[in-house]
């Protein structure tokens, strides 16, 4: 009963007018999900895992592997190359995993128990990325790549450790992948939930409790400060399954800005711990959108420039990745030509990350390398959009 209210409740919230953060220039985020999270072990894992009989090449995401360090200097290069009224470069939002599975530790427990290694260890066992690590920090040292958190281990661990102790099925095939280097491929086992979410629960029991939350955060958060020395200003839960309870840890960690998944076209605002809330608006992903349209995606950032929010663009870290399959080429043409698009059709066109909206909002400026940039905000009441994709 308490599910259903609670639905009932979040989908009159959406139709209902709601106070927000209004700009007076044209904004765009990016916000991207996923860096720093082994999939599939390049060709080498692919093999091993068709020799156990897995059919992979179904969908996009069996080719999910993990970013070289040409991937992310392919990306920094175009970033650099595209510049915004005030002349700062793009940039791009990257939401981290600071960890992954220790597959080595497991192996020596039978893969009876979850184990995860710092990203600042280095990869599990057999992973090679020579110069990733570096790729990462150029990019961030340039400003085109931002760091945020997204979470851990990414999955629900009380979910997956349930499974194991029953040795079920569902138990022997995440051993499979776990052999093979590769901690899950979701859409074959949407069991394993998200990292505080639970799917296989009651509906109004999913989210994990507060306390086992706030200790996979404050561990998720350690780890990605031992690997860039800094404090995540803003994060996303894996699959957007975020509660009160994962906003309040988030605060209490230091994050000022809680990302939302797209669909709701809500616009930024605060909420009781001070995190400003954006939502995506704008599905930029060519490696599991074959129709994806550029001209589409202007308009989509140019209504969200009228209503005066940010365009705030999901793009998650598959689409840049190489080594089993290409999806980084097709991505880059199409960012390259949005971007253009972008630039010449809105001339005071500026480029931000999510900490300078979160400066905006509390000041009205953001600073860039050479300056501070004002612009206009201001509080107003939105009144919903009907439905609909954007
Ligand atoms: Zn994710």
């Amino acid at each position: 009963m308490l599910g259903m209210a609670h639905q009932l409740w979040q989908r009159a919230r959406t139709l209902l007018p709601m106070q927000g953060f209004s700009f007076d220039r044209p904004l765009v985020v990016f916000q991207s999900d996923d860096w720093g999270r082994v999939g599939l072990r390049d060709r080498e894992g692919l093999e091993e895992l068709r020799t156990a009989g897995l059919n992979l090449g179904e969908q996009p995401y069996d080719f999910y592997t993990l970013e070289t360090a040409d991937d992310v200097g392919a990306l920094s290069q175009l970033l650099k190359r595209h510049r915004d009224a005030t002349g700062r470069p793009a940039c791009i939002g990257m939401n981290f995993l600071s960890g992954n599975l220790d597959f080595a530790k497991m192996a020596g427990e039978n893969f009876h128990r979850i184990h995860l290694r710092a990203l600042a260890d280095g990869l599990p066992e057999k992973w090679q990325r020579p110069g990733l690590f570096e790729a990462y920090r150029e990019g961030v040292d340039a400003g085109v790549l931002w760091p945020a958190l997204h979470g851990h281990s990414h999955f629900c661990q009380s979910a997956v450790q349930r499974e194991i102790e029953k040795q079920t099925e569902r138990a022997s095939l995440i051993t499979t992948l776990w052999k093979a280097g590769t901690p899950y491929i979701h859409w074959r086992m949407p069991w394993i939930g998200y990292e505080y979410w639970d799917p296989e629960l009651a509906e109004d029991e999913r989210f994990l409790p507060s306390e086992v939350q706030t200790t996979a955060i404050g561990a998720a958060v350690r780890h990605f400060v031992s690997f860039f020395s800094t404090l995540p200003t803003s994060a996303c839960a894996p699959g957007y399954r975020a509660n009160d309870d994962t906003h309040k840890a988030w605060a209490h960690f230091g994050v000022r800005v809680a990302q939302n998944g797209p669909g709701s076209s809500r616009p930024p605002h605060l909420d009781g711990y001070g995190l400003l809330h954006l939502y995506r608006a704008i599905s930029f992903e060519p490696a599991t959108s074959a129709e994806l349209s550029v001209e589409a995606s202007v308009n989509a950032a140019s209504a969200c420039f009228a209503r005066g929010v940010p365009a705030v663009v999901s793009i998650h870290s598959i689409n840049f990745h190489s080594t089993v399959k290409d999806f980084r080429s097709r991505t880059l043409d199409l960012v390259d030509q949005f971007l253009t698009a972008l630039e010449s059709k809105h001339g005071d066109l500026l480029y931000l990350h999510d900490g300078d909206i979160y400066d905006l909002v509390q000041s009205g400026r953001y600073a860039t390398d050479s300056k501070d940039v004002s612009v206009g905000v201001s509080k107003r009441t939105f009144t919903p959009r009907r439905a609909g994709k954007s």
